[in-house]
């Protein structure tokens, strides 16, 4: 028996008995005439003590051990004199009688510590040695729970889980597909799922009115922080719903895992915003609302008094910062500098100072007198000792940068706090979005979005206007999880394709199947899917959704560890009929 108990369990109850331990030496330290281990495993770190006096030959053992090895302990449990009141087992310590070493280690590349001394690429490459660390240990515990817990919720509501195929056609959620070479037809493809979305869509027609899967989806999309080439997503699907019903299974849910997992009870619906009330008011589809500086627009109160940069523009929008009016001249230049930056793209920063003695100080003092300034204060609710940090040009790019400035300000701030949970709903998105480069409409969500059916009738007159039955759920500036209903008519969705530019055989070729099952009942339906590696990110108070994956790929979408993509060699190649191009320079 390699162990009677684990790392994490003995405590002053045990004193007395006998154990066996397993597990890897986290540190060993020699005193005089004593050695000391800690051993380590999941579950925790017990103390091992081996004493030159009483066992000369155990000690000299003891002391080759090195960082990593696996051991095997056996001896009785102690009081220890000298408590360690950080840790469970720190009552006690193992007197140890044997010891037996199952498996010897190199020195591991960097410590295994929570603070450790390993770069990122490194830990990648040794993920397995990365994974002993606690920290990450707990994501992945915290991610297992927070799984169960949605099983747990979503099967008390009737959804059932069921699987879907990784081998199908392009969905189109907006990415690049990933392609898989198909040996048995030549020449053909299989992509992997951007989401189940038309197999969800599909068990509905089938009857199985609540659908629901953990499940892996695959985007080949340029890299960003929060993402991953596959990640997880809570995919789910309802029959016979309308929006309401949907918001309200999954407002139940996030607040069940709140509950649960976090122990915080949410009072009352999740606020609910507009698409057009999150722009206008936090230059952002999916604001963080843990705070507010929400934007004002000015336009009205400071065109025309002879300032050209604010009269020849569309829109002029502001935000109040709190205690800020002390700011330096370096600081107020380094945020100008900020919203200059080609991704936020505005073209200077107007400030206002309301001085704590009353006075205000701006960068436009030529332009507006104290009776104009106190009146753009007064709009954005400034007290003294307040900022307003303005910005002028067109109305989306300069609410997104405003948006951005206020992101930035609240974390120069600290407005963030980690441990509060703000979500809300952001509802009413466009359908349709508009792209110069290629001039034809895109589905902002997916083709199979409805439009209200209040707007059905302008998807000929004015698409743009087109709003959808669409809803994001949004924690703390993270889109947790967006969804929709979805069209279940035929001719709608043949229209829809057409708005969207394919051609009758492009989308019979394309979606073909999904036409042909509204021919035989499709029952009204909807749904959403959540990323659940952002949640448990979010949970967890980690930043990426790295840490909370076990195997994660690294910016360029390569997994170091195993050095994934590789190339394939001529044979497989040959048998699959794929030649490679030699790369072009
Ligand atoms: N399939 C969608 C997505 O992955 C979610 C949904 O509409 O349910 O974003």
């Amino acid at each position: 028996m390699y162990r009677t108990h684990t790392c994490g369990e003995l405590n002053i109850k045990s004193v007395g008995i006998n154990v066996a331990l397993s597990g890897w030496v986290q540190r060993s330290r020699d005193l005089g005439g004593m050695t000391f281990i800690d051993l380590r495993d999941r579950y925790g770190i017990t103390q091992l003590v081996f004493n030159m006096d009483t066992n000369a030959t155990l000690c000299e053992k003891a002391r080759k051990l090195g960082r990593e090895f696996v051991i095997q302990a056996e001896g009785a449990v102690a009081e220890r004199s000298n408590k360690n009141l950080k840790i469970p087992t720190g009552d006690i310590e193992i007197i140890v009688q044997k010891v037996e070493v199952l498996n010897a280690s190199e020195v591991p590349p960097f410590t295994i510590e929570n603070d450790t001394d390993g770069g990122e690429e490194l830990r990648m490459k040794y993920r397995y040695l990365d994974l002993r660390r606690t920290i990450i240990k707990e994501s992945l515990e915290l991610r297992h729970k927070m799984a169960q817990e949605v099983r747990n919720y979503l099967g008390s509501k009737n959804f059932i889980d069921i699987e879907t195929p990784m081998l199908i056609k392009s969905t189109p959620e907006g990415a690049r597909d990933f392609l898989v070479p198909s040996r048995m037809n030549h020449g053909q493809f299989y992509a992997l799922p951007q989401s189940p979305q038309t197999f969800k869509q599909l068990l509905m027609i089938a009857g199985y009115d609540r659908y629901f899967q953990i499940v892996k989806c695959f985007r080949d999309e340029d890299f960003r922080a929060d993402r991953q080439p596959e990640f997880t997503q809570i995919d789910c699907e309802m029959a016979f719903v309308e929006q309401e019903d949907i918001l309200n299974v999954f407002e139940g849910l996030i607040k069940d895992l709140l509950l649960k997992i976090k122990g915080i009870e949410f009072d009352g619906p999740f606020p609910r915003l507009s698409y057009n009330e999150a722009m206008e008011k936090y230059g952002n589809d999916k604001p963080d609302i843990r705070f507010g500086m929400c934007i004002k627009e000015l336009s009205g109160l400071v065109k025309g008094k002879g300032f050209n940069v604010f009269d020849s523009v569309e829109y002029i929008g502001g935000i109040c910062a709190n205690g800020c009016a002390d700011y330096s001249r370096k600081q107020l230049d380094a945020l100008t500098d900020f919203v200059r930056r080609p991704q936020i793209g505005a073209k200077g920063m107007v400030y206002v100072k309301y001085n704590t003695d009353g006075t205000f100080k701006s960068s436009v003092d030529k332009f507006y007198d104290e009776n104009e300034l106190k009146k753009w204060t007064g709009h954005l609710e400034a007290k003294p000792g307040d900022l307003l940090l303005v910005l002028a040009g067109d109305k989306s790019g300069t609410l997104n940068a405003l948006g951005e400035l206020r992101l930035e300000m609240g974390n120069m701030l600290n407005l963030g706090n980690k441990d509060v949970f703000a979500p809300l709903w952001v509802l009413d998105f466009p359908l349709l979005e508009w792209d110069e480069e290629t001039k034809r409409f895109y589905a902002k969500h997916h083709p199979f979005t409805s439009p209200r059916p209040k707007d059905i009738s302008l998807l000929d007159k004015d698409p743009a206007a087109v709003r959808a039955n669409a809803y994001d759920m949004v924690i703390n500036g993270v889109e947790v999880g967006g969804g929709s209903i979805r069209i279940h008519d035929r001719h709608l969705q043949q229209k829809m394709f057409k708005v969207l530019g394919f051609t009758n055989e492009e989308a019979e070729e394309q979606f073909g199947f999904l036409m042909n099952a509204f021919r035989y009942g499709a029952p009204p339906h909807g749904g959403i899917a959540f990323g659940f590696d952002r949640l448990v990110a979010l949970f967890a108070g980690h930043e990426s959704i790295r840490d909370v994956i076990a195997f994660p790929k690294n910016n360029s979408g390569r997994d170091v560890m195993i050095d994934s993509p590789a190339t394939i060699s001529n044979e497989i190649l040959k048998e699959l009929s794929i030649k490679i191009e030699s790369q072009k320079k």
